[in-house]
């Protein structure tokens, strides 16, 4: 029933809590696809947001302010009484979220395993946390299971929907207490990372423990198909359960868990919008820009991406002084040591690189430290002439997407890696390994010299699928996929 109240767990609330000098707080709203989706169907459906609210020292009576009666934001209509804060210790945070998180799960999920730190103790934050979000859920789902009981709704069971890497085993918890009270609800879980292949699984020493927190859920998506189908061959090899890869069933102690692509997408109309309105770009009409937009992450290729930039310039030197490549690299994870060393290398090459082939009045890469809001984001996106996203490996990256969006004049040209979730839909990218130096300046050449019927065609063909699959589409297939759920289910893979 895609009418069932709906309980949201992510790690971070759909905005963060900030403390003012005199102690009081106000909300903070973050940006993003997911919140613009969600939180209009948790306000609509009266559900819950449970998350981090960014503080510490959050008391535990300290009630979350009403949003600002002028603020537009996606959240606003989220009463106070809709957003549970999980309370949680510094040292375990850190511990789970910079330790586990993001120095064991981020590396190994994206197939880089000798960048994944394993360690007994963050891991046991980990689980720790998980168990902490696990049981504000359940406090949650006690209260609208006894307001449903007391509307005479018995039949209506509740949806529980649990996101990505930081939460892999909470169902294991909320899915011991429901069976031990007698709870009912329908328990989901969508992973926004890549799921990796069983050679790289196995190497995390706990990964039974993570197979079958997983199997507690009743359903669980992933961006395609591949990740699907990793996650099913690992609970088949490590967990010996039976698995249906046709219809992707996997069944373990005689439950039966649904497993399902969904690839997500952007609220398009959204980028369209902020495209049609963003301010007029100040370049030289001359001048072609290479866009690139990412978090300074490892996964993102940005060392390869410049060096590739590098060959297409001594490859091509008619270029210089008609091409610029602009990066925007948002800083990400700043105290974690690998992050900052990432920022030294990407300085020192962009320094040695403009160094290189600079001319008195042109560079040929502008390279930005900083976030940039997303008016003035959509204006870049609109009037650069190639997107170039290589990532070396990437869940499913939003950034190829929100260009397209913003092609609304003269259309430009999208370069993209297959080792992106988006690289497996949007055939009409040019696609090219991004650890192939030479392959990547040549696609380069190719982009800048594609004739304009072409170009046109292929945009207006990525448009019209980013368009019909945004992110509504796919929050509305997760839910519409939940509520299919049988709820004794005996289907038999
Ligand atoms: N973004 C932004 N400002 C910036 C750079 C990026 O708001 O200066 C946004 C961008 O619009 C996109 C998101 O950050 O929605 C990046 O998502 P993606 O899936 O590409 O990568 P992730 O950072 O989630 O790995």
């Amino acid at each position: 029933d895609i009418n069932a109240p709906l309980i949201v767990v992510s790690n971070r609330l759909p905005f963060v809590l900030q403390r003012l000098k005199d102690g009081s707080l106000i909300r903070k709203n973050s940006a993003g696809g997911l919140v613009t989706a969600v939180a209009p169907v948790v306000i609509d459906c009266k559900g819950i947001w449970i998350g981090w609210s960014g503080l510490y020292d959050l008391g535990p009576d300290e009630s979350i302010p009403e949003a600002d009666p002028l603020d537009k934001a996606p959240t606003s209509g989220l009463k106070s009484s809709q957003v549970i804060p999980v309370n949680i210790d510094k040292e375990d945070f850190e511990d789970y979220y910079n330790g586990c998180c993001n120095g064991t799960f981020w590396p190994l999920f994206h197939s880089m395993p000798d960048r994944a730190v394993f360690n007994a103790d963050t891991w046991k934050s980990y689980c720790k946390v998980n168990e902490e979000f696990a049981n504000c859920t359940l406090d949650a789902l006690r209260n609208v299971i006894k307001d449903l009981d007391a509307e005479g709704k018995t039949n209506v069971v509740p949806v529980v929907w649990i996101h990505d890497y930081q939460l892999l085993v909470a169902a294991t918890t909320i899915r011991q207490k429901c069976e031990e009270e007698n709870l009912r609800c329908k328990l989901g879980f969508f992973l926004h990372i890549p799921f990796p292949s069983w050679d790289i699984m196995r190497l995390f020493p706990w990964d039974d423990q993570i197979l079958q927190g997983i199997l507690a859920y009743d359903f669980v998506g992933f961006h395609i198909e591949d990740y699907c189908l990793n996650f099913i061959d690992c609970c088949c090899r490590r967990l010996g359960s039976r698995v249906d890869r046709n219809n992707m069933l996997v069944e373990l102690a005689g439950r039966t868990v649904h497993v399902k692509a969904l690839p997500i997408g952007i609220p398009f109309e959204r980028f369209v919008q902020l495209a049609q309105n963003a301010p007029e770009n100040l370049n030289d009409k001359n001048l072609k820009v290479i866009l690139g937009v990412d978090r300074l992450d490892y996964t993102k290729g940005l060392v390869h991406r410049i060096k590739a930039f590098e060959r297409l310039l001594e490859k091509h030197p008619e270029y210089c002084e008609k091409v610029t490549f602009l990066q925007i690299s948002v800083p990400s994870r700043t105290d974690v040591l690998e992050y900052k060393a990432l920022k030294d290398e990407m300085d020192q090459l962009v320094g040695r690189i403009n160094g290189r082939f600079s001319k008195p009045h042109w560079s040929p890469i502008r390279y930005i430290f900083g976030c940039i809001a997303q008016e003035e984001l959509a204006a870049l996106y609109r009037d650069s002439a190639i997107a170039l996203v290589t990532p070396l490996r990437d869940g499913m990256n939003l950034v190829a997407k929100e260009y397209v969006a913003c092609q609304i004049r003269e259309p430009g040209v999208l370069i993209l890696s297959p080792f992106a979730g988006a690289g497996g839909m949007m055939h009409e990218a040019l696609l090219v390994n991004p650890y192939e130096l030479d392959a990547a300046a040549n696609v380069l050449h190719r982009a800048l010299c594609m004739p304009l019927d072409e170009r046109e065609l292929r945009m207006s063909q990525l448009r019209h699928r980013e368009q019909q699959l945004d992110v509504n589409h796919w929050m509305n297939s997760f839910l519409s996929s939940m509520g299919a759920l049988d709820n004794d289910d005996d289907s038999d893979p």
